[in-house]
Order: structure tokens, then sequence, then C-alpha cells
């Protein structure tokens, strides 16, 4: 039976542990999608993951109230969508929290409907 020809649409490094696998996503010519160079489970779940859905960890800055500076920095929990991102952070810019801030604290809950928290990411005092 002669193969169907593939082409190589992404390369994407996996991250999942130190041992770093190159995963090619292919198309054959019906547009079916494939995924090769992957030595485990957790690996293809993270190429599949990353190809239809990436997902990223969202770092930014929230305005303070009464805090011995004007802005903490912040970031998400979990990881979210890579295509909300955007639309994150203009919810986060809007937003203006009370001082003292400790780091982890949880800042605005479940953003965007996407089971992530913004929390901080360091501790922030009262202006004295
Ligand atoms: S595919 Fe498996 S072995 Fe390869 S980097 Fe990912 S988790 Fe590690």
């Amino acid at each position: 039976m002669e193969e169907s020809s593939q082409s190589v649409v992404r390369v994407i490094r996996c991250i999942v542990c130190p041992t770093g696998c190159e995963i090619q996503v292919k198309k054959n010519e019906s547009g079916d999608i494939s995924f090769e160079g992957y030595t485990c489970k957790r690996g293809l779940e993270y190429a599949q993951q990353e190809y239809y859905e990436p997902k990223r960890i969202l770092t930014t800055t929230m305005r303070v109230q009464n805090g011995f500076l004007p802005l903490v920095p912040v970031r998400t929990d979990v990881p979210i969508l890579k295509d909300k991102l955007e639309e994150a952070v203009k919810e986060i810019a809007v937003k203006q929290i009370k001082a003292p801030i400790k780091a982890g604290d949880i800042l605005i809950e479940n953003i965007l409907g996407s089971g992530a928290n913004i929390i901080a990411s360091r501790d922030l005092s009262e202006i004295q």
C-alpha cells in the first residue's frame, strides 16, 4: 500500500521533562494531523495541547491603592489559553487592589471563567 505524503506543519519541543524531545506535527493530504517524535504519553498530550489549545502563565502588574509602590507584579496560578491573554490583561488593568498584599494572595478569582486565579507575585506593604 502506498503511504500518503505528509508534511511537517510545526515542530514542538516538549518541555515536560529535561529530555526535551522534538515532536513533529504532520499533516497528510486529507488534512489529518499526526504527531511524531514523542517518547511517552505525556509528550503526546503536551504536543496536542500546544498545537490545538496552547496555554501560558500570564504575568503582568496590577494597580495598588495605598501601597508603597503603585503597582504589584501578578500572575496566573495556572496557565490559561493563549488567546485569552490579551483579554485577561485588560481585565486586570481596570482593577485596583488595596495594600497590604502578601505574595500568593488571590487578587482576582477565576479570571474570565478560565479556572485560573490572579495572584500576587510579591509582598507589598502599605505606604507609611
Ligand atoms: S516526550 Fe516524554 S520523554 Fe520526551 S521530553 Fe516529553 S515528557 Fe520527556
